[in-house]
C-alpha cells in the first residue's frame, strides 16, 4: 500500500509527523493512511480509497465526518465570538449555556462543569479536584487514587499513572500513590468453578482490601470506565458497580465515573452510569460531548463535590487550575449541537434500534472457532482471538494476530483496532444495517484469511 516515490504523502508523513501509539516498524513497510475527507461513516485517504471507519475515529465522530449542523454551528460561533476563555469570573454565553445542558442531561439534580482539551485533561482536573479538597478539608494525606487494571483514562503524567496498562512503564510511570485494583472482566480473569455473582464479590472484597492496606483516610477516589474502552472493551462483570460504590462508601471515598468513551449514547443510554444503574459522584466526558468535532474535556460534579469545591474555592479565595481554552466558544457551541443532535435526531435512539443487529453480527463471527468471546455493550464490541477456544490460551504475541487482521481489513476499505489479542469495533452512530454488514463481511474474511496463515 506504501507509495515510495519521491514526496508522496507517505514519505513527507514520516519524515515530518510523529506518530501516536503506532508500530514504526509495520507503518514504514505498509505507509501511513493519510485522510483528506469523510462522508457518514466513511473517510478517504490521497489515493482516493475510501474506508468504512468501524472505530468512529477514535470512538469520538459519532455523527459521521460530514454532518452539516456541526460545521454549521462552529462556523456561526467562529462569526459571531471565535474564542474566549473561563478565568478571572469571566466566560461566554455558550459557556453558561453549555453547563446548564451538561447538569440538565447529566444524573444529577444539581452540579457545576469544568472544562478542559481532552479527556486526558479532564481526569487530570478531577484529580488536582480531589487533592484540593484534601487539602482545603483538613486531609492533607487523602491523595492516593484507585483505578484498575486494563483500564484507560489517558497519557498526561497523572491521567496516565490512571491507565492500567503496562506500557507506562516506558515513561517510568505511574507516579506514586495510583494504585490498580482487579479488572472486572469474568471471561478472562473468573477462576475455575467460580459464578459471576462471585467473581464481582472477589472484585468488592479485593478492592475492600487494598483500601485497608493502604489505609482508608489515604485514599483520594476511585475511576472507573462504565465499559472499558481501550483496555479492549470490557463490560463489567454482572452487580460490580453496585458492589463497588457499597465498598466505596463505606469509606467515604467518591466513585468517578470516566465516561469518555460511553457518555452521550454510546451504550445505548445517556450515560454508561445508567445503564449500569448506578449514581456516581462525578462524570468526567469528553469525545462525543462535541462528536468529534471539536476537541474538548468536562468534568461534571455532582452535588456533594460541586458544593465542597465550592466551599473550599471561597476558603482558599480561589481553584489556581485552568486551561486556556477551557470552555472555549466555539467548543461550546458545537458540544451544545452535538448533545441537540444525538439525543433528538435520533443518533441515540439508532444506537438503540440497532444493537441487537450489532451483538447479532458480533455473535455470528464467535462462532469461529479462534474466537474465544465476543462482548460489548451499545455500539461498542470486541471479538477475542484465541489460538485454543477451550482453554482460552491466546496466540503468541509475536504472530501479531490481532494487528494482522485489523492491517487486513485496512486492505479491504475498514478501518477496525487491534487492542491486546481483540478486535474493538465502535461504528458511528449514523450507521444503518448494510454499514454493519459490511463491516462484518470484511471482517469476517480478514478473520478467515489470518487464522488459516497463523493455524
Ligand atoms: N478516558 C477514556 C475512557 C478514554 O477512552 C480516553 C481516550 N481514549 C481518555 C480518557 C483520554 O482522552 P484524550 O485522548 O482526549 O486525552
Amino acid at each position: 500500500m506504501r507509495d515510495d516515490t519521491p514526496n508522496s504523502w507517505e514519505s513527507r508523513a514520516d519524515s515530518y509527523s510523529l506518530y501516536g501509539f503506532t508500530d514504526l516498524p509495520s507503518i514504514h513497510e505498509r505507509g501511513a493512511v493519510i485522510v483528506t475527507h469523510g462522508k457518514g461513516p466513511y473517510v478517504y485517504d490521497v489515493h482516493g480509497r475510501s474506508y468504512l471507519d468501524g472505530n468512529s475515529g477514535l470512538w469520538n465522530m459519532v455523527a459521521g465526518f460530514d454532518h452539516p449542523g456541526l460545521a454549521e454551528a462552529a462556523k456561526a460561533q467562529y462569526d459571531r465570538f471565535p474564542g474566549y476563555h473561563a478565568f478571572f469570573g469571566r466566560m461566554s454565553d455558550q459557556t453558561v449555556m453549555l453547563s446548564e445542558k451538561l447538569v440538565e442531561v447529566s444524573p444529577f439534580d444539581r452540579g457545576r462543569v469544568f472544562y478542559t482539551n481532552s479527556g486526558s485533561e479532564a481526569n487530570d482536573t478531577m484529580v488536582k479536584m480531589l487533592w484540593f479538597l484534601a487539602g482545603a478539608e483538613g486531609h492533607p494525606q487523602r491523595r492516593k487514587i484507585i483505578t484498575r487494571i486494563n483500564s484507560y483514562h489517558g497519557v498526561t503524567a497523572v491521567s496516565a499513572s490512571m491507565t492500567g496498562k503496562p506500557y507506562n512503564s516506558v515513561f517510568g510511570l505511574p507516579l506514586p500513590g495510583f494504585i490498580h485494583v482487579g479488572c472486572p472482566h469474568y471471561w478472562r480473569f473468573g477462576k475455575d468453578g467460580e459464578s459471576e455473582a462471585q467473581f464481582t464479590e472477589r472484585m468488592a472484597r479485593e478492592l475492600e482490601a487494598t483500601i485497608i492496606t493502604e489505609g482508608p483516610d489515604t485514599i483520594a477516589g476511585f475511576f472507573a470506565e462504565p465499559v472499558m474502552g481501550a483496555g479492549g472493551v470490557i463490560p463489567p462483570s454482572a452487580g460490580y458497580f453496585q458492589a463497588v460504590q457499597k465498598v466505596l462508601k463505606k469509606y467515604g471515598i467518591p466513585l468517578i465515573a470516566d465516561e469518555v468513551i460511553c457518555g452521550f449514547g454510546r451504550t445505548g443510554n445517556t450515560w454508561g452510569c445508567q445503564t449500569y444503574d448506578f449514581v456516581p459522584d462525578a462524570i468526567i466526558s469528553s469525545k462525543n460531548i462535541t462528536a468529534g468535532y471539536f476537541p474538548m474535556g468536562a468534568v461534571i460534579l455532582g452535588p456533594d463535590l460541586a458544593d465542597r469545591l465550592q466551599d473550599a474555592s471561597e476558603a482558599i479565595e480561589e481553584f489556581p487550575h485552568g486551561f486556556t481554552a477551557s470552555g472555549h466558544p466555539v467548543g461550546c457551541a458545537v458540544a451544545l449541537k452535538a448533545i441537540d443532535v444525538v439525543m433528538n435526531e435520533g443518533l441515540a435512539e439508532n444506537v438503540r434500534t440497532l444493537t441487537p443487529h450489532f451483538e447479532a453480527g458480533l455473535a455470528r463471527l464467535a462462532e469461529n472457532p479462534n474466537i474465544g468471546e465476543w462482548r460489548g455493550k451499545g455500539l461498542m464490541g470486541a471479538l477475542e482471538a484465541v489460538k485454543d477456544k477451550a482453554t482460552k490460551t491466546p496466540f503468541d504475541g509475536k504472530l501479531s494476530v490481532s494487528e494482522r487482521i485489523a492491517n487486513t481489513c485496512t486492505d479491504h476499505g475498514l478501518i477496525c483496532r487491534p487492542l491486546g489479542q481483540a478486535i474493538v469495533l465502535c461504528p458511528p452512530f449514523i450507521c444503518t444495517k448494510d454499514h454493519l454488514d459490511e463491516m462484518f463481511d470484511k471482517l469476517e474474511k480478514a478473520l478467515k484469511k489470518v487464522f488459516a496463515e497463523v493455524a
